[in-house]
């Protein structure tokens, strides 16, 4: 078995970045930690939650090549899932990316094995298996949602199932891009089932190819045989059926798609961080935060335009401002967090500015350029689900 060791974080820490009352711990949530820094393992990423995270992010175990640390105990809530149920229910492995063949390898490995142990320890299946993109539109885990080397997503609950001495029951599909579903799949044909024929049917839907009315039950059967065919022939590759190392290579090159796949939801898709606060950044926002989703930030003081270029589209600017949700979430949740001692009033303004950037590590400067470095480091934040 992996290798685990305790280094708790203190508790005025886990003050900091976790919610408060107790994780019921009912599903294990997988993460890719995105860093693929050489020096970024495990031991570095308990280092960086012990010694305080500057970013509002926090999650129970970083697991590496060679070990598995736990920085929060089951109970902590902690901010991992970009989603209140997530955080709240679910306990979080970060797996490293600092390497890549073998080590990348025994990485996944000791990640299928620490998710069989803490499911084992709670009397969970593979059922309670979840990728954050489970919770939030977020391709995460990202290197186990692309299959590299062969670790899919697939090959994970499969695996974690014989550790834990049984047949794996498919946890339920996650969102992604149809290229992302495609990778990582062993010749699928009809009459197979499982995790990976679902994941090649939410492909087929994403595409405009409809599988029956069942949907993407992870069962191939003759509508999912016709349109594999239906795709086959419209991709040019020969039309027998089997979703073999041809098809598979089309798929993932996205071949013969037909309708531009499902939309995401207004404004809780993953945003470019390019230092424009427009409407996309406002709708992220108001995921993280909890506030209504309608990409709009209301009822703001027209006088402070002119001093903050980089808020764009989507920002109502009046004489006589009333305030927006989410921007009075933003001035509590800084009044609470890092005792801004703003005035909790909705409009956006320089004492607000200055709270927000001095949070984010910027320049306190309370103005907004296009592009802004504050917009920069928030939309980075938003796309882990944390204001800062
Ligand atoms: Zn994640």
């Amino acid at each position: 078995m992996v290798t685990t060791r305790r280094q708790i974080v203190s508790a005025s820490v886990a003050a900091r970045v976790t919610n408060a009352g107790t994780n019921v711990g009912s599903t294990v949530t997988i993460h890719n930690t995105g860093n693929q820094a050489a020096s970024a393992g495990a031991a570095a990423h308990a280092n960086l939650q012990s010694n305080g995270n500057s970013r509002a992010a926090s999650w129970h175990w970083t697991v590496d090549n060679t070990e598995a640390v736990q920085s929060f105990e089951h109970t902590a809530r902690c901010w991992h899932a970009g989603n209140g149920t997530g955080n709240n229910t679910s306990i979080a492995i970060e797996v490293a990316m600092n390497m890549t063949g073998a080590g990348w390898a025994a990485a996944a490995e000791n990640a299928t094995q620490l998710a069989a142990m803490i499911l084992k320890q709670r009397g969970l299946g593979t059922a309670a298996l979840r990728q954050h993109a489970n919770w939030m539109a977020k391709n995460c885990p990202e290197w186990i949602r692309a299959g590299k080397d062969g670790y899919s997503w697939d090959w994970f609950v499969r695996r974690t199932a014989t550790h834990l001495g049984g047949t794996a029951v498919l946890p339920p599909a996650a969102g992604g891009t149809p290229t992302l579903h495609a990778m990582g799949w062993r010749t699928l044909y009809a009459g197979l089932a499982g995790n990976d024929v679902r994941a090649l049917q939410n492909w087929l839907i994403e595409a405009g190819y409809s599988v029956g009315a069942a949907g993407a039950d992870g069962s191939f059967g003759p509508a999912t045989n016709n349109a594999v065919i239906a795709y086959q022939r419209a991709a040019g590759i020969a039309a027998d059926g089997y979703v073999g190392p041809d098809t598979q290579t089309a798929m993932r090159a996205g071949l013969a798609i037909v309708t531009p796949g499902e939309p995401v939801a207004p404004g809780v898709g993953e945003l470019v961080a390019d230092g424009w606060w427009g409407p996309e950044t406002t709708g992220r926002a108001q995921q993280v935060m909890g506030t209504p989703i309608d990409r709009i930030i209301s009822s703001q003081w027209q006088g402070v335009r002119g001093a903050h270029p980089g808020l764009v589209g989507g920002w109502e600017w009046v004489q006589n401002p009333t305030g927006s949700t989410l921007i009075r979430a933003v001035q509590v949740r800084l009044n609470t967090e890092r005792g801004a001692g703003l005035t909790e009033d909705g409009i956006w303004g320089r004492n607000t500015a200055v709270a927000l950037q001095t949070a984010l590590g910027t320049t306190a400067d309370g103005v907004v350029p296009g592009p802004s470095p504050m917009v920069v480091a928030l939309q980075t934040n938003l796309n882990d689900g944390a204001l800062f």
